[in-house]
């Protein structure tokens, strides 16, 4: 059998090895139109920033090494330019020569990937100081341009994962950076509420960071950029990169009559079969199933790329395998704080229409006592009134990964809260508390589901404040002293049972605390002693300041609080 296989990435050269250990006899030929074979896409913004010092450590594999390990023929420079489907064989181009000729094929697989998006309607997109990084040269390149001793100022635009690596990479190789996004937040796959505390960390770590804004014009040091208010908005920059999204790489395919889904991916079957039963199509070209949406996705991640390469290679070669789709599951690291996020956001499960809520809880993520115990913000999300897990959330300075890694394995297995309660999770205070983050938020969670307590969410609180609602702050004095909501009323929780009194009746009552924590023992006394009207502020104090000091910082609106407490 003879096997041909276009793009030499992480698709690519998964299947090309996982085909040679499943049939020795196989011959397999894989093309890659760039200089390099198995590199790590994932890597290349650390090389920016300096973590990685030498670019020849990005690549993992080359055709000599791919060669002599897996008796695989890689031919790189070579594009494939056409499937011809009726004679089973692609046409491709030697790039350095300009040679075309024929490879035959019994199976192929096409492992094409992403492009990044360049918006033609940016005057001076095609400027010789406008990066994109897709791969080890687009990096090296980019790289011995911010090297040169005159280039100290960045425009990236664009504040997804590649976006705000590559803004937070050039920060620490010293140069000025601004962050334009099109949207009101950075990364899409979080929730607003969570996304502020990446803002947070942009302007604390002295990015500019324009949200809401188009980029419309980049000039010999300069960027210029449309506000959706109208304001046009300019910035230094001697260059710009861009990273605002990618576009499956698909072409061939649709070139050769291969249907393609609504997102411009190849589709796909179970198998990742194509159109054609003898066309494979994996990774970021290929659309994949969204098993919590049920119906197609297209996670751009490294992880599912390699699954489906595998199941391709597994099916080529008559092999079983199961597939499961994808929940879309990523993280980031952005200066000092860590990021992650598994399954549904609010926005999908919104536009899905699945009725849900949201438990936010600010735990520590190791007993508080311990070195380097740090607040995590934690966000999980839940169909009602089923309480199967949706989705989580989570930002902080320690191991969000452990915790979102938990959900995105209990999503997979269909779990509900209640199954999430009852993990058995290992602890020492070195590592985590008793009673972890996850199960903490299964128990909020379930504690909403059955309501036995109400919330309200940090994003509300503006709008309570500006009513005149009744705020209740059960922080014990000196705290509340440091900061507190404007307007609020102190009735710390050591004084709550003698000072309930204190409460209005008739009246929605909104308490917090600094986690929401001790906000949630004042309701269940509030609860126990007849107060209905009672409703946690989820995310309470330190969430509220999370929330709003960006917006007050970069706007300079009226803050809500007194001061802003971040401890
Ligand atoms: P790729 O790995 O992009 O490989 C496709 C290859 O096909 C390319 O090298 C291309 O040159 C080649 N090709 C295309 N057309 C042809 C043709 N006609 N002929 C010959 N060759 C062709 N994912 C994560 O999960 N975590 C991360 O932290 C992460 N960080 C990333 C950081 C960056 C800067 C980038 C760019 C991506 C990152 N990703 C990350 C995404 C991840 O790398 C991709 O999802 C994954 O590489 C997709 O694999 P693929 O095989 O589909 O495509």
């Amino acid at each position: 059998m003879k096997i041909v296989i276009v793009g030499g990435v992480a698709g690519g050269a998964s299947a090309a090895a996982r085909i040679r250990r499943l049939d020795e006899q196989a011959e397999i030929v894989m093309f890659e139109k760039g200089e390099h074979t198995s590199f790590s896409n994932c890597s290349l913004p650390y090389y920016l920033g300096g973590d990685v010092t030498d670019s020849r450590s990005l690549i993992m594999m080359t055709p000599a090494s791919f060669r002599k390990r897996f008796n695989i023929d890689v031919r790189t420079g070579s594009e494939v330019i056409r499937i011809l489907r009726d004679e089973k064989c692609v046409l491709i181009k030697n790039l350095a020569t300009g040679e075309k000729y024929r490879e035959n094929y019994d199976k192929l697989v096409l492992a094409t990937g992403a492009e990044p998006v360049r918006p033609a309607d940016i005057a001076g997109v095609n400027n010789p100081n406008v990066f994109t990084v897709r791969n080890v040269t687009d990096t090296v390149r980019l790289k011995a341009y911010a090297d040169l001793p005159d280039v100290n100022s960045f425009a990236v635009y664009g504040a997804g994962f590649i976006g705000l690596e590559i803004a937070e990479n050039l920060v620490k190789a010293g140069k000025k950076v601004s962050l334009f996004v099109h949207s009101g937040q950075v990364m899409s796959t979080f929730d607003e509420d969570m996304a502020q505390i990446l803002h947070k960390e942009a302007i604390d770590h002295g990015i500019s960071l324009y949200l809401n804004t188009v980029l419309t014009e980049i000039g010999g040091g300069f960027v210029r950029a449309a506000r959706k208010d109208g304001k046009v908005l300019s910035a230094e920059a001697q260059a710009v990169v861009l990273a605002v999204g990618m576009t499956p790489d698909s072409v061939l395919a649709k070139d050769a009559g291969l249907p393609l889904g609504d997102s411009g991916a190849v589709r796909v079957n179970y198998n990742y079969q194509t159109g054609d039963p003898d066309i494979y199509a994996v990774g970021s070209a290929a659309e994949t199933y969204n098993r919590l949406l049920a119906r197609p996705g297209k996670p751009a991640l490294a992880g599912p790329a390699q699954r489906q390469a595998r199941a391709a290679a597994d099916h080529i070669c008559g092999q079983y395998h199961m597939n499961t789709g994808s929940i879309g599951s990523s993280c980031l690291q952005f200066f000092t704080q860590n990021a992650a996020c598994t399954g549904l956001n609010e926005k999908a499960a919104r536009a899905a229409g699945i009725p849900y809520d949201a438990a936010y809880v600010l735990p520590p993520d190791k007993v508080s006592i311990m070195p380097g115990s740090n607040y995590m913000a934690f966000k999980l999300l839940f169909e009602k009134p089923t309480g199967r897990i949706l989705g989580a959330q989570a930002i902080g300075k320690g191991d969000v990964t452990k915790r979102i890694d938990v959900i995105a394995a209990m999503i997979t297995m269909n779990a509900t809260l209640e199954n999430l309660k009852e993990l058995e999770l290992c602890y020492s205070p070195v590592f985590g508390t008793a009673k972890d983050i996850v199960n903490m938020a299964a128990l909020t969670g379930l504690n909403l589901l059955h309501d036995r307590i109400r919330q309200v969410r940090v994003s509300d609180v503006r709008s309570l404040v500006e009513s005149g609602a009744y705020i209740i702050d059960v922080r014990e004095e000196n705290e509340f002293a440091k900061g507190h909501i404007k307007g609020a009323h102190n009735i710390p929780l050591s004084q709550f049972r003698e000072r309930m009194d204190e409460v209005p009746k008739g009246v929605p009552v909104y308490l917090h605390c600094r986690t929401s924590q001790r906000s949630y023992y004042a309701i269940c006394e509030l609860i126990g002693n007849g107060y209905r009207n009672a409703y946690n502020i989820s995310g309470s104090f330190l969430g509220l300041c999370l929330y709003e000091y960006f917006t007050d910082e970069t706007t300079g609106r009226e803050p809500i609080v007194t001061a802003y407490n971040f401890n």
